[in-house]
């Protein structure tokens, strides 16, 4: 279980963060949804260590978060990892190796995810020359590729198509479906009203409302989240 716990972060005299709190489930399927701006990816940031919060915590399993321990997490960056004139396979499979597995574990865990993502044929092509699709396979197979015990992903299903956002998704569902926590982020409520389990709403660095998608959807039937996003 990931628990953040009233997080406070600030830019200059802005506070971005304000008393954030929100669990991620193991086995569960988490939408963090929210407006460009909202907070999403500083709160993402926060949770890896990337940035520091001002005051709060966040807690894996009941413990802060240690160097050893973010090691074991799988995350999608904003800005994406690959490079654009690597291969596909190459990547992946360099990227196992650093995150620890063994040449034919790296080997394995690459080809199977190639195969998951539709992506076998393009394996050994520069990433570059593949579709923005396909290159969204690719970095969301990058932070799968060490077998992560939590997985983070900043906006994952942006700019994919309708099979493509199911393919990716299928893939997310299986991990969550091995007891993996996922959060994802989206500005777009209805792709995440249709993958999660549960939802955090946030707006303007601070959370709306959390809970399970059902019962959101129950709470804010007549309201709509819209009315909570905006
Ligand atoms: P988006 O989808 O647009 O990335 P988001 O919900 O992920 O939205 P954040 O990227 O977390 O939002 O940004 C929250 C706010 O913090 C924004 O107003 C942004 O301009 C501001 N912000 C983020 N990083 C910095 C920074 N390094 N310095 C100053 N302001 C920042």
């Amino acid at each position: 279980m990931l628990r953040v716990s009233s997080v406070n972060r600030t830019f200059g005299d802005r506070r971005v963060l304000d008393d954030i709190s929100f669990e991620v489930a193991p086995g569960r399927m988490t939408g963090f949804v929210g407006a460009n701006g909202a907070g999403k990816t500083t709160s993402m940031r926060i949770i890896l260590g990337l940035l520091a919060a001002d005051s709060g915590t966040v807690s894996w399993h009941g413990a802060p978060i240690t160097r050893a321990v973010r090691q074991r997490f799988g995350y999608m960056p904003e800005e994406r990892g690959l490079y654009p004139k690597m291969k596909v396979r190459e990547q992946l499979t360099y990227l196992g190796r650093l995150y620890g597995l063994g040449a034919a574990d790296a080997r394995r865990s690459v080809d199977e995810l190639l195969d998951r993502m539709g992506l076998t044929e393009r394996a050994d092509d520069l990433l570059e020359t593949l579709s923005l699709g396909n290159q969204q396979r690719a970095q969301v197979a990058a932070a799968l590729v060490h077998d992560p015990e939590l997985l983070i992903l900043d906006e994952p299903f942006s700019g994919l198509d309708p099979i493509a956002v199911d393919v990716v998704a299928g893939v997310l569902r299986e991990r969550a479906a091995d007891g993996v926590p996922v959060l994802f982020s989206s500005h777009q409520l209805d792709v995440v009203e249709r993958l999660c389990d549960d939802l955090v709403i946030i707006a303007a660095g601070a959370v709306r409302a959390t809970g399970s998608r059902t019962e959101l959807r129950s709470r804010y039937a007549a309201a709509r989240y819209e009315l909570v996003v905006d």
